[in-house]
């Protein structure tokens, strides 16, 4: 088995940076170790899904490596984020946004944390790479 994966490596990967085909090697060694697996859960204390009107929406948080945090959304059309300095401020600008956007949703059955990643569907390109508000 190759190396285990990086701290650096893990943050690209948690925030959709990583080049398509080394994103995919980094699925792989995620699906054979458990050690680098429970390395990315510590970097990301919050990962959930809605299904809205508009598709699925996803949020994320991750710990960075310069000890700040990174809070996310992304959905089909649709890119947000903002840093912070501690976890629990993170998820609340989470919250806070989503409702503000999607104020109608009340949450159904499907929403809420999840394990499984939402990156497939809605792969980064360059144009819709996130711009951080
Ligand atoms: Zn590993």
């Amino acid at each position: 088995m190759e190396d285990h994966i990086s701290e650096e490596t893990l943050e690209g990967y948690s925030l959709d940076q990583l080049a398509e085909g080394r994103a995919g090697q980094i699925k792989q060694h995620l699906r054979a170790c458990s050690r680098c697996r429970v390395a990315l859960e510590g970097i990301e204390p919050f990962n959930s899904v809605h299904y809205t009107v508009d598709g699925p929406v996803y949020s994320r948080v991750t710990r960075l490596t310069t000890g700040k945090v990174m809070a996310r959304h992304w959905g089909v059309d649709l890119w947000g984020g903002k840093d912070f300095t501690n976890a629990a401020a993170a998820r609340r600008f989470l919250s806070r946004s989503f409702a503000q956007m999607f104020p109608e949703h009340h949450g159904g059955d499907r929403c809420g944390p999840i394990k499984e990643r939402g990156n497939a569907r809605f792969r980064l390109t360059r144009r819709t790479r996130p711009r951080w508000r």
